[in-house]
C-alpha cells in the first residue's frame, strides 16, 4: 500500500525496535511473528477482521467538522476522526480484535493483558467475551485502587483481574508480571499488547491493526472536506492511535504529522511523560526506543493528568519518525489539555478523553496561526466519560 518499508525483518525501525527479551520468550515471539506473517494478508483473516470492525465496533468512524470551535479560534478548520464513537469508546478495541482473531488461529484459548488506567484491560476483556476466550488482566494494586470502575467493567465482562503487588504497583510492574505469566503458559496463552511497543512483531502488528483509522480518513476527508488535511494531530502515549492515523499518510509528503506528548505540570518540573521530547534512547519492554531515564539508566517516574499518556517509553516507530523528521512531536501541559477538554464539551457537544484533549490543545495552538482555508485533522482517540472524576477534582464543575 505504501512505499514505506519499515520495520526490517528483525523488527528494526532504523536503530529502534528489535527484540530484547530473555531466551525463554524468543520461541514464543518467533511463533507469533510466523503466525502474523501467515495471516496478515490471508483473505479469510482480513474478511473476518473487517466484519468485526463493522458489526461489533461500528466502523467506519466518521470525520466531523468542529465548526463552532474552529470559528471561535479564527484560524484553520479543525476536523475530528471520531474514534470516541467506537464500541468501548476508544481506538484500542481495533487492535484487540485483530490480536484475538490471530490468537484463535494459533490455537490459543486464553488471552492475557496488562493495563495501567484499565482501558486496554477493558478492551481485552471485551474481545475475550466476544470470542469466548478465558481472560486474565494484570494490573498494579495501586492502579486497581485508582481505577475501580474499569476493574468492575472487566469483571462484568468475565475477566479475572490479577493484582500485582511488587515494585511501585503500577503499569511497569503489571507488564513484568504479564511477561512472566506468558513465559510459563505460552502453550495455550496469547499476550495481547495494547500499544505499538514491546518486542517485534508487536509494534508493526499493532500499527497494522490500527491503520484502519488513517485508511478511512484518507477516503473520508476528500469526500467531506474536499481535500486531505494540511496537518494530522494525535496524542502519543505508547503511540498506537497516532501510528494508526499517521501510517497511511506517511507517503503524503504535503501532510504534516504531529504527535503530542504529555508535558504534565510542565517540562521544567520533571513531572511529565514527554519521552520523545526529553528522553534518550535505551531498552524497555523488549525494544529500543526513547525513554525517560536517569544517567544510570533507571526509569523515571512519569506524570500526566491523563492516565493513558503516563508511560516512560514510546513505540519505536515514533522514535524513528522523529529522527528522520517525517513526524514532529510537541507537548501539551495538564492545564492546556483541560482547557481544550472544556472547549470541546461546550462548543462541540463532545466529551473527549483526556488523552485526546492533548491533541485538541495542540490543534488549537496550531490553528490560531493558520488560515481559515487550511485543515487540521485531530484523531479523537476516545470519549471522556472515564475522566469526569479527574476533571472535577482538577477544578472543573463540582461533581
Ligand atoms: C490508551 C489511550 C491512549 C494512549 O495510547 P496510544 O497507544 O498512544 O494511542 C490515547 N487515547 C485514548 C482514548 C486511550 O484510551
Amino acid at each position: 500500500m505504501t512505499a514505506y518499508d519499515q520495520p526490517d525483518a528483525n523488527g528494526h525501525f532504523g536503530p529502534y525496535g528489535g527484540v530484547f527479551v530473555g531466551e525463554t520468550l524468543v520461541h514464543a515471539l518467533d511463533e507469533l511473528r510466523d503466525a502474523y506473517a501467515r495471516y496478515r494478508d490471508d483473505p479469510e483473516f482480513v474478511t473476518e477482521f473487517e466484519y468485526e470492525l463493522r458489526h461489533f465496533v461500528g466502523r467506519p468512524s466518521p470525520v466531523y467538522h468542529a465548526r463552532h470551535w474552529s470559528e471561535q479560534i479564527g484560524g484553520a478548520q479543525i476536523w475530528f476522526k471520531r474514534e470516541d464513537l467506537n464500541h468501548t469508546g476508544a481506538h484500542k478495541v481495533n487492535n484487540c480484535i485483530g490480536q484475538a482473531l490471530l490468537a484463535r488461529r494459533m490455537g490459543k484459548r486464553k488471552v492475557i493483558a496488562e493495563t495501567g488506567a484499565g482501558q486496554h484491560g477493558v478492551a481485552t476483556a471485551t474481545v475475550a467475551a466476544r470470542f469466548g476466550m478465558e481472560c486474565k488482566v494484570f494490573m498494579g494494586s495501586e492502579d486497581v485502587r485508582r481505577q475501580a470502575a474499569n476493574v468492575y467493567r472487566m469483571k462484568l465482562l468475565g475477566a479475572e483481574v490479577c493484582e500485582v503487588d511488587s515494585g511501585s504497583r503500577t503499569l511497569k510492574d503489571a507488564m513484568n508480571e504479564a511477561m512472566r505469566h506468558w513465559v510459563t503458559n505460552v502453550e495455550d496463552t496469547y499476550y495481547i499488547i495494547g500499544t505499538v511497543a514491546g518486542p517485534h512483531p508487536y509494534p508493526a502488528m499493532v500499527r497494522d491493526f490500527q491503520m484502519v483509522i488513517g485508511c478511512e480518513a484518507l477516503v473520508q476527508m476528500p469526500e467531506a472536506a474536499g481535500r486531505q488535511p494540511d496537518v494530522v494531530v494525535a496524542a502519543v502515549g505508547g503511540g498506537s492511535n497516532a501510528m494508526g492515523i499517521f501510517y497511511p499518510y506517511l507517503t503524503h509528503d504535503a501532510v504534516r504529522l504531529v504527535g503530542v506528548e504529555a508535558a504534565g505540570d510542565g517540562l521544567e518540573t520533571g513531572r511529565h511523560a514527554a519521552s520523545l521530547t526529553l528522553g534518550t534512547p535505551g531498552v524497555l519492554h523488549g525494544n529500543r526506543t526513547y525513554l525517560l531515564q536517569d544517567v544510570h539508566g533507571q526509569i523515571q517516574e512519569t506524570h500526566s493528568v491523563s492516565a493513558g499518556l503516563d508511560y516512560p517509553g514510546v513505540g519505536p516507530e515514533h522514535a524513528w519518525l522523529k529522527d528522520v523528521g517525517r513526524a514532529e512531536y510537541q507537548t501539551v501541559t495538564d492545564t492546556e489539555a483541560l482547557a481544550a477538554f472544556h472547549d470541546c464539551c461546550r462548543l462541540e457537544g463532545i466529551i473527549p478523553a483526556l488523552e485526546s484533549s492533548h491533541a485538541l490543545a495542540c490543534a488549537r495552538r496550531m490553528a490560531a496561526s493558520m488560515s481559515p482555508d487550511q485543515i487540521i485533522l485531530v484523531n479523537l482517540s476516545g470519549r471522556g466519560d472515564k475522566d469526569i472524576h479527574t476533571v472535577a477534582e482538577r477544578g472543573g464543575i463540582v461533581f
